[in-house]
């Protein structure tokens, strides 16, 4: 054998760097599944069967492409972590080279990189740089250099001009970058509009049956659910869901992207939002032709700009910033603890068992799917542990086992930079906090709450709003001068002392319950 290529299971691309010049007849493709990369953190069983699945149906097309694949499934003997696997295989395949897209995970590129030295002189190893994104690692630690406060936004304007998205010559496209102002509104008493589109649904075929035959009897004790199993696992499903959310939700994305509405059945869960997420992170959509497909919509007009820009901004942006941050500063990066923040993450996340409206209905989508949107996450989930003033260490090993869409890359920077602020301000200029009015403002968690969000104090005072004020207090030195924070620390201190005793006692109950 000529040279042995390893697919891993968020690389389920045919276009990758993998195949730039393969010899169907000489070469042949390796991949496995390994219970080790579905146990390392407690992973939600809709994650592990939707990279299961994928995987079995990529394996599939790429024999019915006329390719070799050598395919470890979960229940083969000697199933002794993914790299072990390999070098076993190595010896009884004898290819000459071996070709690998570089992983997404530090832990498993370090675990390569191990390999390559180990075969130093038998099998050479190359690891290739991954295609699918639109900024290199070489760009973006260019982009970087001399950047003492990086930005997301000027990142982006940069990627915008390169790939020439929503531009008029030079000048960005409607006068203006940023459309967020217009793309925050609530829904108001009534929710969602009574047309609000479903998503697009895909039934489970035979191969994913059997998949979720599988998780269920050997994750049994795993978080989450498999009944509302829906997503698309193929690349021709992929390009369906994308073609549905353009059509059908693109329209009014930008116009609630904030927004957060309860008790909604999982089909219209999602709201306006994309659940894009998965499919981009396993590769089987390109970025470019998600962006484009938005765009074009634009160009069409079926959909306003403000909609497109929003859109346009979390993948050109967002998805390809946190990406480079990532690369750039870790392995530190997943030490970051700027607040010191050492409390447990409380065990309900795991359950959803809270008498907190807002967390049970968010972790109630989460267990029931693998997905809650972006706001849920940050300004919920997120926001409670950043509060309370949980490790960050904890809150990321959960959200990269509880969420569909989660690979290392991309989920440790919107968690340790985002929504923890752990690294101190590189991601975000402040900590996203706010009290339990914002969550009022923006869904209906809480008028069925028996908390009230405006209490600070007493009986039926939102934790939310008692640990917002206690955050400010705790770090009340960090943020005094903070030109973002500091009307807010004022604030605290028009607080009556009594006030502000009671508001300490009552966050101290919450951290030891
Ligand atoms: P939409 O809201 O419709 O957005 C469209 C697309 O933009 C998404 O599919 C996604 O590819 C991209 N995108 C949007 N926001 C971000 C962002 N902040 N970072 C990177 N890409 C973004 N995203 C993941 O893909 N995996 C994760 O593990 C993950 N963990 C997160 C953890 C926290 C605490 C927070 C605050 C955000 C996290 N995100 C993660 C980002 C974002 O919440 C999800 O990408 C989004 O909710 C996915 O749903 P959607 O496809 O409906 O996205
Ligand atoms: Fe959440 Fe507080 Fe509103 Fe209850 S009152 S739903 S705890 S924000």
């Amino acid at each position: 054998m000529r040279n042995l290529i390893v697919i891993l299971g968020d690389q389920l691309d045919m276009h990758s760097a993998a195949w730039a010049d393969i010899d169907p007849a000489d070469d042949a493709v390796w991949m496995a599944e390994c219970a080790s990369e579905a146990t390392h953190v407690w992973s939600h069983k809709a994650r592990i069967a939707l990279f299961l699945a994928a995987m079995r149906h990529f394996r599939d097309a790429l024999r019915e492409r006329g390719l070799t694949v050598h395919y470890r499934e979960l229940d083969a003997a000697d199933d002794d972590g993914l790299v072990a696997c390999l070098e076993r295989d190595l010896e009884r395949l004898k290819p000459r080279k071996l070709i690998v897209v570089e992983p997404g995970e530090w832990r498993l590129r370090s675990d390569f990189l191990h390999l390559q030295a180990r075969l130093e002189g038998r099998i050479e190893v190359r690891l290739r740089e991954d295609t699918h994104f639109m900024c290199s690692h070489d760009a973006f630690d260019t982009w970087m250099r001399g950047r003492r406060q990086p930005r997301m936004e000027h990142f982006y304007r940069r990627l915008r001009r390169e790939y020439d998205l929503l531009m008029d010559g030079d000048a960005p496209r409607g006068g203006r970058w940023n459309f967020d102002h217009d793309n925050r509104a609530a829904f108001g008493r009534d929710g969602p509009p009574a047309d609000l589109p479903p998503h697009r649904s895909f039934a489970p075929d035979t191969c994913t049956r059997d998949v979720l035959t599988l998780v269920a009897e050997r994750f049994a004790d795993h978080p989450g659910r498999l009944d509302h199993f829906d997503w698309p696992v193929t690349r021709a499903q992929a390009l369906e869901a994308l073609e549905d959310f353009i059509a059908h939700r693109l329209p009014r994305f930008g116009r609630w992207q904030d927004a957060m509405w309860d008790e909604l059945p999982p089909h219209r869960a999602a709201l306006y939002h994309a659940r894009l997420s998965a499919a981009l992170n396993l590769k089987l959509l390109d970025p470019r032709e998600v962006c484009r497909a938005a765009c074009d919509a634009l160009d069409r007009g079926d959909a306003p700009l403000e909609a497109v820009e929003g859109f346009v901004r979390q993948i050109l942006g967002w998805r390809e910033y946190v990406r480079g941050l990532y690369w750039h500063r870790m392995p530190a990066h997943a030490e970051d603890n700027a607040l010191d923040a050492q409390a447990e993450l409380p065990a309900f996340y795991w359950t959803g068992d809270t008498d907190m409206n807002c967390l049970r209905g968010c972790l109630r989508d989460t267990l029931d799917t693998g997905y809650a949107h972006h706001i849920q996450r940050l300004m919920v989930t997120g926001l409670y542990a950043l509060l309370l003033g949980v490790e960050p260490r904890q809150v990321h090993a959960w959200y990269l086992a509880i969420y569909v869409d989660a690979v290392e890359w991309v989920e440790l920077p919107n968690v340790i930079g985002m929504s923890q602020w752990a690294d101190g301000g590189i991601m975000a200029s402040k900590p996203y906090i706010a009290s339990g009015k914002y969550i009022e403002r923006m869904s209906n968690y809480c008028a069925s709450c028996r908390f009230r969000p405006g209490d600070t104090t007493g009986p039926r005072a939102c934790p939310f709003t008692v640990l917002y004020w206690d955050f400010l207090d705790r770090h009340r030195e960090r943020f005094a001068d903070h030109p973002r924070l500091k009307l807010q620390v004022r604030n605290l201190d028009r607080r009556d002392a009594q006030e502000l005793q009671q508001i300490r006692r009552q966050a101290r109950k919450l951290r030891d319950a």
